[in-house]
């Protein structure tokens, strides 16, 4: 009988200690964890507002807290487009033709008002709006927006890759 209930004592400890020290999640949920915290930015700036993205990612912001530090040079090696600047109707097919080339999962960031709606350039020339060649997850609006607005799109861009109920 003694045996008995030294054997259930027993039990119940490691059950205890299972509960304080494992953790239960969801694999979509770690895996979007680990992808919000390391979205790589495709090298790619068209105008001023490419200057306040080169300040958000110098040491006085820094975007290496989170993970985002390294701009790459191939989009191959991108999962985040930051379009900084009015994109001329010339600059449109290459945009696109590094977008496609960027592997799926990928988000776009439109910075700026020219970006994202011509702004100013309410011609001919500029695309009117970025989100008429590549879909468009956040908007950051500013002529140019500091790069604490670019922050604050980052941010809201990784509450987005949070919500992601797929592994896509
Ligand atoms: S929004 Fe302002 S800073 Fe940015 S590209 Fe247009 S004119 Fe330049």
């Amino acid at each position: 009988m003694d045996r008995l209930r030294a054997t259930e004592l027993e039990q119940r400890a490691i059950e205890e200690e299972v509960r304080q020290g494992v953790l239960t999640t969801t694999l979509a949920k770690a895996v979007n964890w680990a992808r919000k915290q390391s979205v790589w930015p495709v090298t790619f700036g068209l105008a001023c507002c490419a200057i306040e993205l080169m300040a958000t990612g110098a040491g006085h912001h820094d975007l290496a807290r989170w993970g985002m530090e390294i701009f790459r040079a191939s989009p191959r090696q991108a999962d985040l487009m930051i379009v900084a600047g009015r994109v001329s109707q010339k600059m449109a097919p290459v945009l696109r033709t590094v977008y496609d080339q960027m592997p799926e999962p990928k988000w776009v960031i439109s910075m700026g008002v020219c970006a994202s709606t011509g702004g100013m350039f309410n011609n001919y020339g500029v695309v009117q709006g970025v989100d008429t060649i590549v879909p468009v997850d956040i908007y950051v609006p500013g002529c140019p927006p500091r790069p604490e607005m670019l922050m604050y799109g980052i941010l809201r861009l990784h509450e987005k890759i949070s919500k992601r109920g797929t592994l896509t």
